[in-house]
């Protein structure tokens, strides 16, 4: 590898690490290997970022859209919680499955009061 590192790359790729780019973006800019960018990131020993690619099965509040499932799934707060996410209904924040378990309450039955 002939590529060297100057302190000007060093401090662009401090300044475009801090900024969040992908290691991929700053590999481009700098004309090194994304590879080269994690290599020295890491010997630099540059703040570590949450991956983009870290994604949990099911869909994060974040996540979700308006076709999305919005039946809470565990206990808000507690490891583990999310939303159903599966594919809503139309017009409905919840899949077939939840929205038949949301709006089939028990119907009071309206028992006519008595005025005579
Ligand atoms: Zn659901």
């Amino acid at each position: 590898m002939t590529w060297t590192w100057t302190p000007e790359h060093i401090e662009m790729l401090t300044r475009l690490w801090n900024d969040g780019l992908s290691t991929a973006q700053i590999g481009k800019m700098l004309g090194v290997s994304k590879n080269a960018v994690v290599g020295k990131a890491h010997r630099l020993q540059l703040a570590v970022r949450n991956s983009p690619i870290q994604r949990k099965e099911g869909a994060q509040i974040i996540e979700l859209t308006a076709n999305c499932c919005r039946w809470p799934e565990g206990h808000p707060g507690q490891p583990g919680f999310r939303f159903c996410g599966k594919q809503a209904l139309p017009g409905k924040p919840y899949c077939p499955e939840h929205a038949a378990r949301a709006y089939t309450q028990p119907k009071d039955r309206k028992s006519s009061t008595n005025a005579a």
